[in-house]
């Protein structure tokens, strides 16, 4: 809508023309990263079922849950996941693709969240005290650019994605959705665990804009897997003392801190009086149904990197590369 494109439309493709117009070279989607996310918080949660700690494992995508959870409930911080976001981890393996490279890169991550310019600044996600991201920019401050450089998006020919980052599948893409993240994952444990592929909509029941989502699912060889998904930094306080209580118990748990996940970012163009996170996440779920790929294990690109260099989800170069650690989730003494 604020480039002149219909309501709901995937720009995508435009985007990256547009992009590559004003003088960026390599153009990705996190959506690939977001696989890479699945795969090792899948075998990261697979593991933790194992332990029978009495508490769930938390996504640790969200820069506004973690700052949370750091300043309000630090006892929870040994039980959120040590992945990285998908904007660290992608950023952690072009980092690393660059490091014999002569020529000086800068880069910048495009992002619906005004919380991701506080994580990019973070000290764990650094190399040789270099931020792995140098910039963040906000889609209204991308949507702003494109307007200044004087780009009629309107008429610009999509491009593809560059290599070697440019597949993704329907579970990459949903992440910007509530439920998103957990959706993708219950996908891919499924497969982890029975070495079968689940009905990929076998999970619908932790889709939808309700603040508090409760879903247990029966995963044969795991049992019953208690999961709930929240958004809104309300509704996850809220969580956090029942679980407190234990009036409720679950083992897997999806937070964000935005209402209806970043589809509901801070970062995204704002219409005044109209919730739009919604609509938007509806576009992404029928982006994923529409996929050829809707499994986080079988994109081809992130196949090929677990071959080729990170050999395995939790090996140790991966957790180098795509986690930090527990310590390490700490806040920054001058930000505290
Ligand atoms: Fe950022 Fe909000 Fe998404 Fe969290 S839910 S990553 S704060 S946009």
């Amino acid at each position: 809508k604020e480039l002149n494109m219909p309501e709901g439309t995937d720009v995508m493709g435009k985007l990256v023309a547009a992009m590559h117009r004003m003088g960026i070279d390599k153009v990705y989607d996190t959506s690939v990263s977001a696989d890479l996310t699945i795969l090792e918080e899948t075998a990261e949660f697979v593991e933790h079922l194992g332990k029978n700690t009495g508490m769930p494992l938390f996504t640790s995508c969200c820069p506004g849950w973690i700052q949370f959870a750091e300043k309000k409930h630090p006892e929870i911080m040994p039980y959120i996941s040590t992945c990285k976001s998908p904007m660290q981890m992608l950023s952690a393996l072009i980092v690393e693709q660059q490091k014999d490279c002569e020529k000086k890169h800068f880069n910048i991550a495009v992002m619906p969240c005004t919380g991701k310019k506080f994580e990019a600044a973070r000290s764990e996600f650094t190399h040789d005290g270099k931020p792995d991201v140098d910039a963040v920019i906000t889609t209204q401050e991308l949507i702003h650019m494109i307007r200044t450089a004087g780009i009629e998006f309107d008429t610009v020919i999509p491009e593809a994605i560059d290599a070697p980052f440019g597949m993704f599948s329907g579970a990459g893409v949903i992440f910007g959705a509530t439920g998103g993240v957990m959706d993708a994952a219950l996908r891919s444990a499924y497969y982890l665990v029975t070495g079968k592929n689940p009905d990929p909509d076998a999970f619908t029941a932790v889709r939808g804009m309700q603040g508090w989502k409760e879903a247990n699912f029966d995963i044969p060889g795991a049992g019953t897997v208690r999961t709930a998904v929240v958004s809104g930094l309300g509704n996850t306080r809220k969580l956090l003392e029942a679980l407190q209580s234990g009036s409720v118990q679950y083992d897997f748990v999806e937070v964000m801190a935005c209402p209806g996940g970043c589809a509901g970012g801070g970062g995204q163009p704002i219409h005044d009086g109209v919730e739009c996170a919604e609509q938007r996440g509806n576009v992404l779920w029928g982006l994923d149904k529409k996929s050829a790929l809707r499994f986080s294990h079988e994109n081809p690109d992130v196949q090929a990197l677990y071959t080729e260099f990170l050999e395995k989800p939790l090996s140790k170069r991966s957790h180098h590369l795509l986690h930090t650690d527990i310590d390490a989730w700490q806040m920054p003494q001058n930000l505290g």
